[in-house]
């Protein structure tokens, strides 16, 4: 079957002021099969949510494709892009800003339902919003209650509670904790793991760092300057990334084992992270790159399958044969 989602040469540019461009995602391929999680990460400006907002329809893509279920969504209906849009979900950032401070719960997690008509009545209504209130772990007693009489926890458990309330098969999840306490993230990363189990759902997790994605992704792409630089799977990315970005991102994470904490260098990159209105030419890492060579400024590297499933767009693993050359001593990073 075909996957789930898949995009091929996405790109969002937005106008600036009429004489400039942002390239907020710049060519993108990837896709997603059903039931899995892709994790989505880069520092802020790398045009990850803008990638997320693309595919969910917030925003119009300049070009490329994005296919659901195999049908290109640029051939779809009216009708049948309103079906589309009932089986995407999004969950945002910050859970306050998202929910309308008038809004009871019950009527905030009900509006996905009245706007595609799901309930017959109100009773059906009402016990559809009890039943979500359950599955995210919060009392069936809060449907009366406004969002600021809530905690960040669980104002994102109320967000995520509308997400399901339609059923879907795909969530967009935004950075859903970058905005929670810290000890408030992975129970709200484990909350999202088990519905993502018990409902199949296939999920793309955005995320500015690498240091939860781990457990709920089962690939992981990253992101520099709207550029996709490498995707692979979650195990394959912490044990032998490929692209210098990566390398330098996996070393900023701290690791609670002292005895790993010998092994590992920290890379510091330098210099500031251009502005996607005037990116690099060549390779779009090429200003902070430690590895960076004369190629690096002239052509742009391909995003290439170096090994099995495993994608990275660097010179040092070019498709040019003569061109490529082993990696020096990358960092190593044991499974957690
Ligand atoms: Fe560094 Fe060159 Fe690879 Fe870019 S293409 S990441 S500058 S080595
Ligand atoms: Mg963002």
């Amino acid at each position: 079957s075909p996957p789930l989602l898949k995009i091929s040469h996405l790109k969002k540019y937005f106008e600036i002021e009429r004489t400039q461009i942002l390239k907020a995602v710049d060519d993108i391929n990837l896709s997603i099969s059903s039931g899995e999680t892709l994790g989505i990460v880069g520092e802020s400006g790398c045009g990850k949510s803008t990638l997320g907002r693309t595919i969910m329809g917030l925003y119009q893509k300049t070009e490329g494709s994005i296919a659901f279920n195999g049908v290109d969504i640029d051939k779809m209906n009216t009708s049948e892009r309103f079906q589309m849009h009932r089986r995407m979900q999004m969950i945002f950032q910050d859970p306050y800003a998202s929910l309308n401070p008038r809004s009871t719960v019950l009527e905030l997690i009900a509006e996905p339902m009245d706007v595609h008509k799901t309930c017959k009545n109100n009773k059906e209504r009402r016990a559809r919003v009890e039943r979500l209130l359950e599955e995210v772990g919060l009392n069936r007693g809060f449907l009366n209650r406004y969002p600021h009489e809530f905690s960040g926890g669980q104002r994102q458990r109320i967000g995520i509670a509308r997400a399901l309330a339609l059923d879907p098969d795909f969530i967009i999840a935004d950075e859903p904790i970058s905005a929670l306490d810290v000890s408030v993230q992975a129970q709200v990363v484990d909350l999202l793991k088990r519905l993502q189990k018990e409902k199949g759902l296939t999920m793309m997790f955005i995320a500015h760092d690498l240091s939860m994605v781990k457990y709920i992704s089962s690939r992981i792409g990253v992101m520099y300057l709207g550029h996709l630089v490498e995707l692979t799977t979650s195990r394959n990315l912490y044990e032998k990334p490929l692209h210098p970005y990566t390398q330098a991102l996996l070393s900023a994470i701290p690791i609670p084992d002292p005895d790993i904490e010998e092994k590992r260098e920290r890379i510091i990159l330098k210099g500031e992270l251009p502005s996607p209105i005037n990116p690099p030419t060549g390779c779009v890492f090429r200003t902070r790159c430690p590895f960076v060579m004369a190629i690096c400024a002239k052509e742009r590297p391909n995003f290439v399958e170096v090994e099995d499933g495993h994608f990275a767009a660097c010179h040092l693993h070019s498709d040019k044969p003569g061109l490529a050359r082993p990696l020096a001593k990358a960092p190593s990073h044991e499974p957690g």
